[in-house]
């Protein structure tokens, strides 16, 4: 990996952060509190929010297993997105290379920052080579994402080939394990002492049932981590976003529960699609949805939204052809998909 200072924007390694009045006194002995302009009446949301969140991070590192310094917490994990490149990527002088097809924020998050995105198409298992990645990537190269589980396709990537760009990429290498719960794949986060240059991506959108609340996790270096708490929002996390995180890292039996649930639903979901004349493939999946290949995948999704039911049409999307991306729900919910399903006339 390039000396940290290297890959930075130099801005952002010279910025002097802005210092809110919690970051200056962080104390809890004090009784009069006059120091950031709030208003004194509890309403009970009238004191600014832990900027750096030390109580969720507290509980998280101890979920997780890393260290509370190894984590970043972000609006939604599209925060930690947006900050790669912030902090990364000069626009219009450096790039960043992904997978295709991939989730698509990373391209957004490209283009609204000005940043070159080299896409790389992956091969018919939906598979990647290292090599592949490398060969477009150069000096100007800051981030490779990978994203695994992936989306849409819903398969682990191969973990040699991650291990082997960890290895051998001088700049990023991010892994967003946003459905790496639902997996039978163990997470990169407990290897960041032996990859300086990795930066896991997790969320409490999926497994943990919270996407309303907005939160995200980045695993990364020390160094990582300070620089993203460096040009973040000051108080990114809200109150109410926190003190739901904490509720819900509290009951991790009952996710845990649900996560079980989800990949049984998974396989009866894959088995009984199957059994469709409709589906042509389902393809192997390790998240909380299936990829499913059928007939005509526009004419079935506008028939199931007759229907009342709303599965993602990504025909349009790099070899997805006629595929239907669908989420796994309740086993009531999947019943009545598969119901609609088979009543379904080609
Ligand atoms: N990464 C992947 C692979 C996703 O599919 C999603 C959401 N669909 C996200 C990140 C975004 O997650 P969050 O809700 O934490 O912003």
């Amino acid at each position: 990996m390039k000396p940290l200072k290297e890959l930075t924007r130099p801005n952002v390694w010279r910025l002097k952060p802005y210092s809110s009045a919690r970051d200056e006194y962080k104390g809890v002995s004090a009784s009069v509190f006059l120091d950031a302009n709030e208003s004194p009446y509890n309403n009970p949301i009238n004191r600014y929010p832990d900027p750096l969140q030390g109580e969720v991070k507290a509980l998280l590192a101890q979920v997780k297993q890393v260290p509370a310094e190894n984590i970043f917490l972000g609006n939604g994990s599209d925060e930690a997105i947006d900050l790669l490149f912030r902090a990364f990527c000069e626009p219009r002088i450096d790039n960043v290379v992904a997978i295709d097809p991939t989730y698509g924020m990373y391209q957004v998050c490209a283009e609204v920052n000005d940043v070159e995105y080299r896409k790389v198409l992956l091969d018919e298992n939906y598979q990647f080579t290292a090599d592949s990645l490398l060969a477009v990537a150069d000096e100007h190269t800051k981030v490779i994402f990978l994203c695994s589980p992936n989306n849409p396709t819903g398969n682990d990537l191969c973990r040699d080939e991650i291990v082997k760009l960890l290895n051998t990429f001088d700049g990023l290498v991010v892994v967003d394990e946003a459905y790496i719960d639902f997996s039978d794949s163990p997470s990169f986060r407990f290897d960041l002492a032996k990859y300086p240059n990795i930066v896991v991506l997790q969320t409490f959108s999926k497994a943990w049932g919270s996407a309303a609340i907005r939160l995200g996790m980045a695993f990364a270096s020390e160094e990582i981590i300070a620089l993203f708490n460096k040009i973040k929002y000051p108080y990114n996390i809200n109150i109410l976003t926190q003190q739901q995180a904490i509720s819900v890292l509290q009951r991790k039996e009952e996710v845990a529960a649900w996560v079980a649930l989800l990949r049984q639903e998974r396989a009866r979901l894959a088995d009984e699609l199957l059994q469709l004349p409709l589906t042509e493939k389902i393809f192997p999946s390790q998240a909380n949805f299936i990829l499913a290949r059928v007939a005509d995948a526009t004419a079935i999704y506008n028939y199931l939204v007759g229907q009342g039911i709303i599965v993602r049409n990504r025909h349009s999307v790099s070899l997805c052809g006629n595929c239907l991306r669908i989420t796994i729900g309740t086993p009531e919910e999947n019943n009545t998909l598969l119901n609609a399903m088979k009543e379904y006339k080609q």
